[in-house]
């Protein structure tokens, strides 16, 4: 770039930072910030268009354009150039703007006589908060430098906006993070919470956006690139075979050692921005591209660029983690996302947690069902509106947030609250008595788990043992491979603290979604289908054996039970069952001690063992369904995929006629069943599987009360009927009917 263009857009900076240090309303503000951009630019117009609200852009500021217009003029998203500039996040530039598609002629400005046109998004970090434009008479086409130039204007501008520098009398911005905000996410645990904001990673503040001293900036940018690399060397000698640091490293290499990146920022910086302006600019980009790729691929590399560009403000800025705020008494976690460890680390201490990202699948999301924190996620924006410290209230039920809630909302909120206290005290009523049906069929409620937190519950739900232990999660928590003594006092002290409740204990189902830090990562074209759970154990049986011996010295003359996952055909079952037999009998060589029993079973997760050969439905001691993941490849829809995995509903009667043939099945051969997914824990559902004849349940531990409830006001004879009937009809689901009839009483 010229180094006249560089000290024009540099004195462009200057004025607009003397322009801000002045004492002024917001509005006075504005009204100078486009007089001077015009005047830089050499255009007639410069505009600034605000969001007012998510849909609408209003008209905040003019040069050039009719002054009426000011906060009159709105135009929907989408609408017209300056709409679809901050849809798209994109510059648009037009030498003749009339001719352009969609350009819409609005008489209050008076603009028709302008042809030029370009306007540029204002965004922060990805939140979209206006557009910039600058329009002139003559039909030209703005160059590249030129755009460059108003994009940095935009960037201070949005700065600025973050630091409330527009709020004021006469500004119809409102002052940022003061509002109430009512944000929309997904369900990924039930429940509803109450609290105030805390923030995993507090937003570095950026202060000094422009600077004069572009040598001197540059000189801070290249340390702390430095800083940065010193800090990842470190994590380097310290990092295992597919760890976190060395992923990061990865990225790091590929970013750091880009030359784009580092040569942008500091074009940037000879512009006119300071160091941490010209990262963050860059880390602004590359959110904004993250929103629009849906490459899984792209979008991680574009995160670990995210990452690495907070690692570096932090560094610039000297802002770490330590805000030195107080974790209030009742704290809602707010992040982008968070790893199961991390979240395990906070504990129960949460009342509540919202993603930015996340899945329903993930392992933060078991572990926050595990500890019943209800959780929402995919609440988009909601890094960028909350501060520490904020009022929130989380329904986990609707996947909704509010932010800042108005009283009403607050009000309605605290009914809502206390309908569920009064719900706990009646299954608290119900918690020490069996499940019998309305109709007199005993049904037995266990409840799912996998971390010693869990363990507690099973007095406190009333549940009659543990239908499903993942010991994943004992692997996934750590940051290296489990010892078999550590697990073998692990799993003794799970059977302590089940006192001799029955507790079934799935053998590690790891791959798919569910990736060991410390593993060799296999990438794989469709993990779901993949090398994964039993598959892996019996190809690298080291470590199945090894959990195996663990749970054999664990379970020390006591009952033991033991389930393998995803077994897709008897032969698998064979050899699964191969390896505790050699296992027991190593034990007997070496003289341990062995279990009073050994049930030996599996779960149904593939269509497939439905059909498996009469072999196997004789030798298992029992068959658990996973509905989870029997349910994706029923109706081939990935539970992790937010696009397909609510697109069939559970009691559809495809998939409860297919439920019906296993139920079939293992009463003809006389295997207990039972069902393990989430949907057990769905009162609705798992009223359904007890009415198709499942007599044996496990579900998360609040569920259990729940679902207790309403099996025991309930008559089966009559859900089956409808059932029967939603089919004879032909109909898709037996949803309606059987609500219609829970509604008859
Ligand atoms: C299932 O698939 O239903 C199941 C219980 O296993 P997971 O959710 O751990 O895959
Ligand atoms: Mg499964």
């Amino acid at each position: 770039m010229a180094d006249g263009l560089e000290s024009e857009s540099r004195k462009l900076l200057g004025r607009l930072r003397d322009t801000m240090a002045e004492e002024a309303a917001g509005q006075e503000r504005l009204d100078r910030i486009v007089a001077l951009t015009a005047d830089s630019m050499g255009t007639e117009v410069c505009s600034i268009y605000l969001f007012r609200d998510e849909e609408t852009l209003e008209l905040c500021a003019t040069e050039g354009l009719k002054p009426e217009a000011v906060h009159q003029t709105r135009m929907r998203l989408g609408e017209g150039l300056v709409g679809r500039v901050a849809r798209t996040g994109r510059a648009v530039n037009a030498a003749d703007a009339p001719a352009e598609p969609g350009f819409r002629y609005m008489p209050e400005t008076g603009e028709e006589i302008y042809s030029s046109f370009l306007g540029v998004p204002i965004q922060r970090l990805g939140e979209k908060l206006g557009v910039l434009v600058v329009q002139s008479k003559f039909k030209r086409e703005f160059t590249a430098d030129e755009i460059y130039a108003l994009e940095v204007v935009a960037m201070v501008l949005a700065e600025m906006t973050e630091l409330g520098a527009f709020v004021g009398e006469g500004a119809a911005l409102k002052a940022r993070h003061t509002q109430p905000v009512m944000l929309r996410g997904t369900t990924a645990q039930e429940g509803a919470a109450m609290g105030h904001v805390w923030l995993h990673e507090p937003r570095v503040v950026v202060t000094n956006v422009v600077s004069d001293d572009p040598e001197k900036e540059r000189a801070r940018l290249t340390q702390a690139v430095e800083t940065l690399r010193v800090g990842v060397d470190e994590m380097l000698t310290q990092a295992t075979d597919g760890s976190e640091a060395l992923q990061v490293l990865e990225a790091y290499r590929m970013f750091a050692n880009s030359k784009g990146w580092m040569r942008r920022m500091e074009t940037d910086i000879g512009r006119g921005l300071s160091a941490e302006a010209a990262v963050e600019k860059e880390q602004s980009q590359a959110r904004a591209r993250m929103s629009e790729v849906s490459d899984a691929y792209l979008r991680d590399r574009l995160s670990d660029l995210d990452d690495l560009s907070n690692r570096l403000l932090r560094i610039l800025t000297g802002q770490g983690k330590e805000t030195g705020s107080e974790m209030p008494d009742d704290p809602i976690l707010i992040a982008r996302n968070i790893g199961p460890g991390e979240l395990l680390e906070y504990g129960r201490r949460l009342k509540g947690i919202v993603l930015e990202e996340g899945s329903v699948g993930s392992h933060a999301a078991i572990v926050a069902r595990a500890l019943a924190i209800p959780l929402v996620i995919h609440a988009k924006r909601i890094t960028n509106e909350a501060l520490n410290g904020d009022r929130i209230l989380v329904d986990g039920d609707q996947g909704i947030v509010h932010l800042r809630p108005e009283e009403t909302v607050a009000g309605a909120f605290i009914d809502k609250l206390a309908m569920q206290a009064e719900a706990q005290k009646r299954y608290a009523s119900i918690r020490d008595v069996v499940c019998v049906s309305g109709c007199g069929e005993r049904i037995e409620l266990n409840m799912n788990a996998g971390l010693m937190a869990d363990l507690p519950s099973l007095e406190s739900s009333g549940a009659e043992g543990v239908g499903l232990f993942r010991t994943e999660l004992q692997f996934l928590v750590r940051q290296q491979m489990p010892k078999r003594t550590d697990l073998a006092a692990l799993y003794a002290r799970v059977l302590d603290a089940a006192k001799g409740k029955r507790v079934v204990f799935r053998t590690l189902d790891i791959g798919s979604d569910k990736v060991l830090p410390y593993m060799r990562r296999v990438e794989e074209p469709n993990p779901a289908l993949g090398w994964r759970a039993i598959r892996v154990g019996l190809d690298k049986p080291g470590v199945m054996r090894m959990q195996v011996q663990a749970l054999l010295r664990a379970a020390n003359g006591r009952p033991l039970t033991i389930m393998f996952p995803f077994i897709a055909q008897y032969e698998e079952f064979r050899a699964a069952r191969e390896e505790v037999d050699k296992a027991v009998a190593r034990e007997t060589k070496l003289g341990h001690v062995l279990p009073e029993t050994i049930e030996i079973g599996a779960m149904l997760e593939t269509p497939s063992l439905a059909y498996a050969s009469k072999k196997l439905f004789d030798e298992v001691a029992f068959l658990s369904v996973g509905g989870n993941d029997l349910k994706q490849f029923f109706f081939a829809a990935d539970r992790e995929n937010e696009l397909v995995r609510r697109r069939y509903d559970t009691l559809n009667v495809s998939f409860l006629t297919f439920l019906e043939h296993v139920v079939q099945r293992c009463a003809e051969s006389g295997t207990k069943l039972s069902f393990c997914g989430e949907d057990a824990g769905r009162p609705v559902e798992a009223l359904c599987f007890a009415a198709i004849g499942f007599r044996s349940l496990s579900m998360r531990p609040a569920s259990v009360g729940p679902v207790k409830s309403l099996l025991m006001r309930s008559n089966l004879a009559a859900v089956k009927a409808a059932i029967h009937e939603a089919r004879a009809e032909g109909e898709m689901s037996v949803r309606d009917r059987v609500m219609a009839l829970l509604r008859e009483g």
